[in-house]
């Protein structure tokens, strides 16, 4: 339910104005005055100002009790409300919902008034002082009180009603991920208007011609003039952008800024860097913008149908429009939305990178065991999608349906796959994410080659010039059933460890941002609606509850799995290698378990040989650990 807050100077006719519009909307009025603590109303009797510290207890106790109205009927509240902070402090609980009716007039006409008024505590001397203090809000409905009081309501009412046709939610950037984001909620009863720039002779009248496609099942009211998208927004406004990452985001925010006012929020849903949403929101913070880094991941349909959804940034914003998001957001197999707020600053971002990340690694393995069945064992595209959907019974992954898909797909009678160009492009994330782990200190073996594995392939003209140098170190031959069982076991191996590399880089980032990040509940919001949807991320959310400090790898049941097939692992890889296959995802996931569970490895040498030419000193193995030694290998001849 609503409250309404009718505000402005004494004598201005909040209680009046304010007890007509109760009337009419059935619900009850409170004058805020009566919620004054007693010390503050003595002091308004001897005519003593109230010090802001005296307003504190008694706006915190407003602010209670509109949130008490919010859940009954509703109310209409006459409360001056004079300054900006004190507004602040009646909304400061995110989910009050207020329409603020400012009522205003001259000093002269309210001063009259007030001086014909009888047995009223308020002295007219202190009007002048309510006029220096008063900040005009520059949101809500405004009134000039200087006329009849029916038209005072009935200008009220005629506003309201513009007001109550405002969008809850602005959508900026119709490409690919806005359009469908802004069908789904609408879909989900929540009133949109979109907005998409005019470019000359090129980006014309898109936002208008979006809203009429649609026009039979939703209304969405849509804008390539910026300032009317803005004002067409409930105040105060949420923005979603789905422009590109970079510069465009900026560029967006930019124009944006003078439009905005106080407690607004920016919500963007693109990929963007971690770094650059920490930037934004302490930019904008300081201006009393809200901003939220938003990671979405589901891709087209994903986005109209049910998304997962990451957000981070303010969880004051979160509070705001956790339920827009949620609302669109797919549904975990317990019916609850794969969307919860992440963590501050960046912590969204940072989790959609890594979600791309894990994206990255599992897309090359299963572009590796493609590629050798393909190649070397002369599968053709359908007897590699049969055995996939073999392997999917289990692994439920939709990485490995869109694949099956894939091979299935002809086009003039011929599969499509065998036509389709081997060289990998790149958006940016699986990068950042190598990045990232650089500056944490953190192992990325999979994830890292199979951005490297689409480095190389788009050195298309160099590879064949190589291949043809070297006269093709690749072989043909048939594979026994026992080998693609192999294959399968390796392939489910690889894709766990990919998993535990990239939920332990989201670990480490936690910790050192202090982001307290929940992972469990990580993997919950990735369990539907997302690219890497599987049953082992279902599996994730109970192992993480239990190994949450630890990497995956040492969960009992994790472990138990991989003891078997870490065989198959090595056995399929040194194959494929020996064969004349690349497999740097399936080879850096069996290089990373060994070192991973080697005790000793070969590190004392690496610092031999860094204390040898360097003298950057060495730990012992002999001594304490933090103690460190030098050794003088060679003498230095001058
Ligand atoms: P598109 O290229 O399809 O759309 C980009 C939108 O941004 C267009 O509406 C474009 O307007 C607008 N835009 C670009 N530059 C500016 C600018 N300077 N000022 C105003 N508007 C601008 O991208 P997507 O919808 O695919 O992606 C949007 C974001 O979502 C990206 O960050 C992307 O990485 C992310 N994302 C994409 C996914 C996908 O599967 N596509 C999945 C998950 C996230 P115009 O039409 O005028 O060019």
């Amino acid at each position: 339910m609503h409250v309404y807050i009718v505000m402005g100077v004494s004598g201005v006719g909040k209680t009046t104005i304010g007890k007509l519009l109760a009337e009419r909307f059935c619900v009850p009025f409170f004058d805020a005055d009566d919620f004054h603590p007693l010390r503050n109303v003595e002091k308004m009797k001897k005519g003593i100002p109230l010090e802001d510290e005296d307003r504190k207890i008694w706006l915190q106790t407003l602010s209670e009790k509109i949130q008490e109205w919010n859940m009954k009927r509703g109310a209409v509240l006459a409360c001056s409300a004079l300054k900006e902070k004190y507004r602040e402090q009646l909304q400061s609980i995110p989910k009050n919902d207020i329409s603020w009716i400012f009522l205003h007039s001259e000093y002269e006409i309210i001063l009259e008034r007030l001086s014909s008024r009888k047995n009223h505590y308020f002295k007219p001397e202190l009007l002048e002082s309510q006029y220096t203090t008063l900040q005009i809000p520059q949101y809500g409905i405004h009134v000039n009180v200087n006329t009849s009081i029916e038209n005072i309501v009935k200008q009220i009412m005629q506003k309201l009603d513009k007001e109550s046709r405002k969008s809850k939610i602005g959508l900026m950037g119709l490409g690919v991920m806005g359009k469908s984001l802004a069908v789904n909620l609408a879909s989900k009863g929540v009133t949109v208007s979109v907005y998409n720039r005019h470019v000359e002779n090129l980006e014309v009248d898109i936002a208008r011609k979006f809203a009429e496609k649609h026009r039979e099942n939703y209304h969405f009211s849509g804008f390539d003039d910026l300032k009317l998208f803005v004002e067409s927004l409930e105040s105060p406004r949420n923005i979603l952008l789905m422009v590109n990452a970079g510069k465009a985001v900026d560029l967006v925010i930019e124009s944006l800024l003078p439009m905005l006012q106080k407690n607004d929020l920016i919500i963007d849903g693109g990929n963007s860097h971690y770094k650059d949403t920490a930037r934004r929101e302490k930019f904008l913070k300081e201006k009393g913008i809200l901003f939220m880094g938003t990671g979405v991941s589901g891709g087209e349909e994903g986005a109209l149908k049910g998304p997962s959804i990451m957000p981070g940034g303010s969880s004051e914003a979160y509070e705001r429009v956790g339920d827009f998001l949620e609302r669109i957001a797919a549904k975990d197999k317990q019916g609850n939305p794969c969307c919860a707020y992440v963590g501050p600053d960046g912590a969204g971002h940072f989790v959609k990178m890594v979600h791309n990340g894990i994206e990255y690694g599992e897309m090359q393995l299963i572009a590796e065991v493609y590629h050798f069945l393909r190649f070397h064992a002369q599968s053709t595209p359908e007897e590699i999608a049969t055995l996939f959907e073999l392997w999917n019974a289990e692994m439920q992954s939709y990485l490995l349906e869109i694949s099956i898909d894939i091979l299935r797909t002809k086009e003039n009678g011929e599969s499509l796959i065998d036509k389709i160009l081997d060289a990998a492009k790149q958006k940016g994330t699986g990068g950042w994410s190598t990045n990232a782990a650089l500056e944490l200190g953190v192992p990325l073996d999979t994830i890292t080659a199979a951005v490297m594995a689409r480095n190389i392939s788009g050195k298309k003209e160099e590879r064949i010039a190589a291949e043809e140098h070297y006269n093709s170190l690749a072989s043909k031959n048939d594979i026994s059933e026992a080998f693609s069982e192999e294959l399968f076991e390796a392939y489910k191996a690889a894709s766990i460890i990919n998993h535990a590399i990239g939920f332990d880089l989201i670990k480490e980032a936690g910790k050192e941002y202090d982001w307290n990040l929940n992972l469990s509940e990580i993997a919950r919001i990735w369990t539907n609606g997302c690219i890497i949807r599987s049953a082992f991320m279902e599996d994730l959310v109970e192992l993480l509850k239990e190994s949450s400090e630890g990497n995956v790898l040492m969960h009992p049941k994790i472990s138990e799995v991989l003891e078997e097939d870490w065989k198959p692992l090595s056995g399929t890889v040194g194959r494929a290698l020996e064969n004349g296959y690349p497999v740097p995802v399936l080879s850096s996931a069996a290089n990373y378990f060994l070192s991973f569970t080697s005790g000793q490895s070969s590190a004392n040498m690496i610092q031999a040989q860094r204390d040898y030419f360097g003298a950057h000193t060495y730990e012992r193995t002999d001594k304490p650990r933090g103690k460190f030694f030098h050794t003088q290998w060679k003498p230095i001849k001058e």
